[in-house]
């Protein structure tokens, strides 16, 4: 039973069948039009379009922002993780343990260092690094270990970090999905992500919880020698002017413009982010009771996708596509099972959680101007999806 709606055909039962987008960053950008104006005529002014004094001030205030003592800005989430190795001097004959469930990245900066991804599974309840795995994966070749905030909830970063210090391994985190993201450390106070590992990388990828007009990327610590070999790093290894201090160096900068436009949004991140979990509070609501896995709230958990679990995830997915409601899977191949990656002497069976729940995810529309009316649209074609 199908109606037509603009020339496009929905299911009957529909009550307002016109399409939810999985996300719509315009949205957000034009309502802060005018500062995000204001910034870009400051830029083209000042005549100075890279590493200046917007990138500087950008830097201090996503450092303090995180709580860290240091902010390094780069060209992209991908270019810190390599630069985060980098710095750590992680290369040949290394291993690197992270998980294979967060799209690549990390495999890709390991390999490009030169070292060995060591791939572990995740917990199958936070979607995250399991640190009992980890513990299991330490050789004496381990010189760094990757977890991910996936999704926006942090990784188990008490654990981790236990671990890691009991092997004295440097832990870099992957926090391109979790900008403002928190869990208590073991003294009960709240500590960002960004602010557990000895570097953490973050993406401003536009549809990032603090998305850039553009690429941009950005590394945190609290080691000053670490600070300073990354900036070393991200322009060619000089130490000065034509001056080569460092190996393994490259064109990595964040510029003025992208830091500018990100002073102005990381105004309104926290707000975001409050707004995403009120979303997350419509969809618990809304769906409760249904025959599917809805994530577990935690509190710091700043909600990058909403990802659901069904054992009937791809007609679930298909019915979703054909009443115009938007939505993905992150990420249906795992790292250790892409075809560029064989080589690694993975298969299938070798990651059971990673897995199975490849096979049953799916991310709902998540941002932070996403109408309750559009929630509730998403809502009935979940709730109409899982009874046809
Ligand atoms: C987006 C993302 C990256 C890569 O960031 P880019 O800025 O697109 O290079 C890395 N890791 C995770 C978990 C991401 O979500």
């Amino acid at each position: 039973m199908v109606q037509s709606v603009n020339g496009k055909l929905f299911p009957r039962g529909i009550m307002n069948p016109l399409a939810v987008p999985f996300g719509d960053v315009r949205r957000q950008n034009i309502s802060i039009r005018a500062e995000l104006d204001t910034a870009i005529a400051r830029v083209i002014e000042s005549g100075w379009y890279i590493l200046g004094r917007e990138v500087t001030a950008f830097e201090e205030e996503f450092a303090a922002y995180c709580g860290v003592a240091h902010c390094v800005g780069v060209a992209s989430g991908a270019e810190a993780l390599y630069l985060a190795l980098a710095a750590l001097g992680v290369g040949p004959g290394a291993e690197v343990i992270t998980v294979a469930n967060a799209c690549m990245y990390q495999v890709a900066a390991i390999l490009q260092v030169g070292a060995r991804p060591v791939l572990i599974d995740v917990d199958p309840a936070t979607h995250t690094m399991d640190p009992q795995a980890l513990a299991a994966a330490i050789s004496s070749r381990t010189q760094a270990i990757m977890p991910v905030h996936l999704f926006g909830r942090l990784a188990d970063m008490s654990a981790i970090m236990a671990v890691a210090q009991r092997h004295a391994i440097p832990v870099v985190e992957d926090a391109a999905q979790a900008h403002g993201a928190w869990a208590s450390d073991a003294d009960g106070r709240q500590r960002k992500a960004g602010a557990w590992g000895t570097l953490a990388c973050f993406s401003f990828y536009p549809t990032k919880n603090l998305g850039a007009l553009g690429d941009g990327g950005a590394l945190t610590t609290d080691d000053p020698d670490i600070a300073d070999r990354l900036r070393r790093l991200r322009m060619y290894g000089w130490g000065r002017k034509y001056h080569t201090a460092e190996r393994g160096g490259r064109n990595s900068r964040l510029d003025e413009l992208q830091a500018a436009l990100l002073r102005v949004k990381l105004r309104y991140l926290d707000a975001g982010n409050a707004a995403r979990r009120e979303r997350a509070g419509w969809y618990a609501q809304l769906l409760a009771g249904l025959p599917l896995r809805l994530p577990s709230d935690v509190p710091g958990h700043v909600y990058h996708l909403y990802v659901i679990e069904s054992d009937r995830r791809d007609e679930l997915r298909a019915h979703l596509q054909a009443v115009g409601i938007g939505c993905d899977v992150h990420y249906p191949e795992p790292a250790h099972l892409q075809p560029a990656y064989v080589q690694l002497g993975y298969r299938v069976g070798s990651l059971p959680h990673t897995e199975a729940l490849a096979g049953r995810i799916l991310s709902l529309p998540m941002f932070p101007e996403l109408r309750r009316a559009e929630g509730e649209q998403v809502a009935s074609a979940v709730i109409q999806g899982l009874s046809s």
